[in-house]
């Protein structure tokens, strides 16, 4: 293996690490700890396993973590109703509408759930008052995925400003903000999508690639350009063998732990990219706990912001 791992679990330890002491001052001087709220609709199974994880580590970094759990049948109305109240709650400064959201409610939901969060509180950045200030480059709120890239990126010395940054994917949850940020940090950017004519040559353009978009093991080798850094958003649950089959090689350790589970988690980017690209976030281990962490440190800025003690 060519490419050097970047460590996403190291840096969000670090993330957690220098929000601890905001976290005991705003304790100390509130009398209540920054408060987030997650809300939770249905039973979509990933989503489940990632609100346990940002609830945990919410937790043990001295937050207040308050799970609303809906069940699947419950209306938009009801939960603009909950929104509501949690917009209004002073030990909340932070709310988390966990996407997605049961096809039911319609497909405009998530939309007006967010725009419905007090942008004070819009802990995920998905308000268009924070969408806005983000194209302005002035956001204090950005949605934690593509933040927590920015984080791993400048940390691990990767050069940004000047390079060619290609975006694999266009949602308003990774792939835009992800743009913005990338653009602010003085790269030239570039995203494709489902259209993108020729996407593997404008893909090996690619300086920094950050592909988001769900599909197992789509970013082959010739997708990359030499020595390019690799940031893998994508999280797929696998359990067809055929796919294993293409991506792992038997004896390897993947495998091992799909033989042992009988499935997988597997990102966009397929495992021969580790000989070609530069630099390379694993899956899991990259992208993952970097979310986690920018969901707390945005929660102790909503705090700070809302009690007026932001520097
Ligand atoms: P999404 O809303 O489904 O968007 C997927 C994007 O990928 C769309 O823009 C789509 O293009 C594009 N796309 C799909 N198939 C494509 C193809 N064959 N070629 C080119 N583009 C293609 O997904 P998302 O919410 O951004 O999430 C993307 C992935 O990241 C998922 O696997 C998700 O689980 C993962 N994720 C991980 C984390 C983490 O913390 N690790 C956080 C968020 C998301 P069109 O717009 O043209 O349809």
């Amino acid at each position: 293996m060519a490419a050097r791992l970047l460590d996403g679990t190291a840096v969000a330890n670090q993330i957690r690490a220098e929000s601890a002491p905001a976290v005991a001052a705003f304790t100390a001087r509130a009398g209540r700890p920054p408060g987030l709220a997650i809300v939770l609709v249905g039973d979509d199974p990933a989503s489940a396993i990632y609100v346990r994880g940002k609830l945990k580590s919410a937790g043990e970094a001295g937050l207040r973590a308050d799970l609303e759990r809906l069940p699947s049948t419950t209306s938009l109305d009801e939960l603009m109703v909950l929104v509501d109240r949690l917009n209004r709650s002073d030990a909340h400064d932070g709310i988390l509408v966990q996407s997605p959201l049961p096809a039911a409610m319609g497909p405009e939901a998530e939309r007006r759930v967010f725009d419905a969060i007090d942008p004070a509180k819009d802990v995920d950045g998905l308000n268009p008052i924070n969408v806005g200030r983000l194209v302005q480059n002035r956001a204090t709120l950005a949605s934690c995925t593509p933040s927590g890239i920015i984080e791993l990126l400048v940390r691990s010395g990767i050069r940004v400003a000047g390079a060619h940054a290609v975006i694999i994917g266009r949602s308003d949850i990774v792939g835009k903000p992800m743009a913005l940020l990338l653009l602010h940090k003085h790269a030239t950017v570039t995203v494709c999508h489902s259209r993108t004519v020729d996407l593997p040559r404008v893909a090996s353009e690619a300086d920094v690639l950050v592909s988001a978009i769900g599909r197992a093991g789509f970013v082959a080798p010739a997708f990359v350009k030499p020595g390019a850094t690799v940031v893998d958003v994508g999280t797929t649950h696998v359990s067809d063998r055929a796919t294993i089959d293409r991506l792992f090689p038997v004896g390897s350790k993947r495998r091992e732990v799909f033989e042992r589970k009988g499935s997988l988690v597997v990102g966009d980017v397929h495992p021969d990219v580790a000989d070609v690209a530069g630099a390379l976030t694993p899956v899991p281990g990259g992208v993952g706990p970097l979310t986690i962490a920018m969901l707390l440190k945005n929660t102790v800025t909503a705090a700070l912001q809302r009690a007026g003690w932001a520097g």
